[in-house]
């Protein structure tokens, strides 16, 4: 595979060619395809879907449930009815957490997440466990940055209901054993939800071998458009999950006084949904499949080991997680200087990064002992060339607040 080509397919690469952009944790550039599908459904087949029976709108109505099908097929799963689409990763889980489990979980019962989960897959969960009086556990890493799977089985028990873990993490960049413990969960009668924000756009996903009973992810994070998201629920808790949000299309009958559901997945669908979104989103994962999800898992790791050893050997920078990288997320800091300094410094080179805690922030202060990180997250277009850039910058800015410290009382030397 080519990446400059593969860049050629990316216009904002031509627009600003002078960019390093490793930011794609926080959302991912798109290819030519996706922008222009949007532009054409807009122009050509800007009809409602599953609503007025005249041709165009039957027509635009098939495209749309082509994606549902698509998207089944890219994680696996045998059966496009558990395909919902959503805002995101946030709005599928808070589905599920509103949806599921305010009904299904009681005091003294267990939820189990880990430690480095983004707020999205943590804030309902201790929002229900508040509400319901159930005890929410945290699953520790080890001392190099994975999920300790000798204290999750510990952990995981009777009275566990809920497993709720991101499939990689968006901070440390290592992929949790979420097979492993999705049979954990299920030997305990505990339901597992993945988090695959992060672990879709950089691996491929096969439900069947997985098993987990719900999965989230974003599709603005893997090349398509923002605003929409997936929700699968294992098609044997379809009928076991109530919509929240009701309204247009997702019921069958309506009379004055009640109304029975639609069928599955209409009735999760309330409303007009992200109609374009969802067409973009299915250029993106076409444009995925292209390239195929093996290598790009392949390619991102290989970068995020290249970035990892390259920032390793600058002096004064700390690089957090395990030596062997997995994934293209890799995050750092400079010892006595603030992250958004150092994220300021690179902006001025048009190197961008994140800084801050990534929404991890339990992760951030009580695991890696620091109030903010700086974050470079590749992608697949991205070159050995960004990292070395990067390197180079976060070299001066070492060097830089280094030389003005010195000139600095030493109680305020970092
Ligand atoms: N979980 C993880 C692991 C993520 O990386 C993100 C996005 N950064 C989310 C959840 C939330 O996704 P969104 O903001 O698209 O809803």
């Amino acid at each position: 595979m080519n990446v400059k080509e593969i860049r050629q397919d990316f216009p904002i690469f031509k627009h600003r060619p002078r960019m390093v952009y490793l930011d794609n944790a926080a959302t991912t550039q798109k290819p030519k395809s996706v922008i222009q599908a949007l532009s054409h459904f807009y122009e050509y087949d800007n009809f409602n879907v599953h609503r007025s029976v005249y041709t165009p709108a039957q027509q635009t109505t098939e495209k749309y449930e082509h994606v549902r099908k698509q998207i089944a097929d890219f994680i696996g799963s045998r059966n496009p009815k558990s395909i919902i689409f959503t805002r995101g990763t946030t709005e599928s889980i808070n589905d599920i957490a509103i949806g599921y489990f305010q009904r299904n979980l009681s005091e003294g019962e267990e939820i189990s997440v880990s430690i480095m989960e983004h707020h999205s897959n943590l804030l309902p969960w201790q929002r229900l466990a508040n509400q319901t009086g159930a005890k929410l556990n945290y699953i520790p890493l080890t001392a190099n940055g994975h999920l300790d799977v000798k204290q999750a089985e510990q952990m995981i028990g009777p009275k566990t209901k809920l497993v709720a873990l991101t499939g990689v993490s968006n901070v440390l960049g290592v992929i949790n054993p979420i097979r492993e413990i999705c049979k954990l969960a299920h030997k305990n009668h505990a339901l597992l939800l993945l988090d695959a924000a992060q672990m879709a756009p950089e691996m491929p996903i096969n439900v069947q071998k997985i098993h987990p009973d719900f999965m989230a992810f974003s599709g603005h994070k893997m090349l398509g458009p923002t605003g929409i998201g997936v929700l699968y629920i294992n098609p044997k808790l379809l009928d076991k999950v109530t919509p929240w949000q009701l309204g247009g299309e997702m019921i069958q009958n309506v009379t004055t006084h009640n109304f029975t559901y639609a069928d599955v997945p209409q009735r999760f669908e309330a409303g007009t949904p992200n109609i374009a979104g969802v067409i973009g989103l299915g250029q993106a994962i076409k444009y995925l499949n292209h390239l195929t999800m093996p290598w790009i898992q392949k390619r991102c790791a290989d970068l995020g080991q290249y970035l990892y050893d390259q920032l390793s050997q600058v002096k004064r920078v700390i690089v957090y997680g395990p030596k062997h990288r997995q994934t293209g997320i890799v995050s750092f800091n400079v010892k006595g200087v603030h992250p958004h300094d150092v994220a300021t410094a690179l902006d001025l080179n048009q190197i961008y990064v994140r800084a801050g805690q990534h929404c991890a922030q339990p992760l951030v202060n009580d695991c890696l002992k620091t109030s903010a990180t700086v974050r470079a997250s590749l992608y697949f277009y991205n070159t050995k060339s960004d990292c070395d850039r990067l390197a180079t910058c976060v070299r001066k800015v070492v060097n830089f607040f280094h030389a003005a410290q010195r000139h600095l009382p030493k109680y305020d030397r970092g």
